[in-house]
């Protein structure tokens, strides 16, 4: 038996299974503080004995597994977080961890099971609490020297909205994640109409990054995954946005076969997430 961590900024997913596509049991647990999440989280797992752990979580955290970092959290990307290392919080669970970031794990969910199979670049894209991309080359993270952090570029926004993002402010995950249409539109983003003028400005910035996405990867499929997705809507007016931004600048071909939504849906975190175990 195998066991699967997605941590998120909102919930977290906990798994056990016989392999990703064949779960035994499932849960979600709200992300707190650090305490009591991991509480949480080891107290699921003291129910089975699996043999390797795959977790996907938030970052940035330490990558290297030679380092004596490993599975440190080096940011207060979320309160109270910054300092914990998630690979010695979970040696309570009796099983070799393999760590990731959230977004590399969702990756290599929808590259193996969904609709990454055979992509040479393939892009995940989370819009949630954060956003968070992670690009896949012939299916292995590129990771760099220390990891992606696309979510935290810039992009222009003439509105002068100050942003949520706790570091930055302003930056893509500041004016486009959910929490940033909460703030900018004083609702949760679910609550607000199908008309809502939000909708064309969110698919408006979620394209300028798309467009930097394809400008440095040149990818052959974007999945677009995470909570405001849950909008399908969206998924049209995101990609009127980069044929009109891009406007014909190379081909990039019909629009509906490269930004995609996820095969697996909410699955493809805990999917990758296990998918790191094997
Ligand atoms: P996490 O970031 O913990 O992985 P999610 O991907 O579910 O979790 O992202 C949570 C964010 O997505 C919240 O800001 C929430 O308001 C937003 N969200 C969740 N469901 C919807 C929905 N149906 N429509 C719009 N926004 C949503
Ligand atoms: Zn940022």
């Amino acid at each position: 038996m195998i066991g699967g961590i997605e941590l998120g900024g909102t919930k977290c997913i906990v798994a056990v299974a016989n392999n990703p596509l064949d779960i035994l049991e499932k849960k979600i647990i709200p992300t707190r503080g650090p305490t009591s999440t991991i509480l949480d989280i080891v107290s699921f797992f003291s129910n089975y004995q699996i043999s390797k752990l795959g977790v996907g979580s938030f970052g940035p955290l330490v990558l290297n597994s030679d380092s004596a970092e490993y599975g440190c959290l080096v940011a207060e990307s979320k309160g109270g977080w910054k300092g914990i290392n998630l690979v010695k919080e979970l040696s309570k669970i009796d099983a070799h961890i393999i760590i990731d970031t959230d977004v590399n794990a969702a990756a290599l969910g929808e590259y193996k099971y969904g609709v990454g199979k055979s992509a040479e670049t393939f892009v995940y894209v989370t819009v949630g609490t954060g956003i968070g991309v992670g690009v896949l080359i012939e299916g292995k993270p590129h990771v760099g020297d220390f990891h992606l952090e696309i979510g935290h570029m810039f992009i222009p926004d003439k509105d002068n909205f100050e942003g949520v993002c706790r570091i930055h402010g302003n930056c893509w995950e500041g004016l486009a994640s959910g929490p940033a249409m909460q703030s900018r539109w004083g609702m949760e983003a679910r609550a607000l109409s199908l008309e809502h003028e939000a909708w064309e400005k969110e698919a408006q910035l979620l394209a300028f990054g798309i467009i930097n996405i394809i400008s440095n990867h040149s990818p052959d499929k974007i999945v677009l995954g995470g909570g405001v997705m849950n909008q399908k809507h969206l998924f049209e007016k995101v990609r009127l946005n980069v044929k009109k931004i891009w406007n014909g600048y190379t081909p990039l071909g019909p629009l509906s076969d490269l930004i995609l939504e996820p095969a697996l849906g909410s699955d493809s975190g805990i999917v990758g997430s296990l998918s790191l175990a094997l």
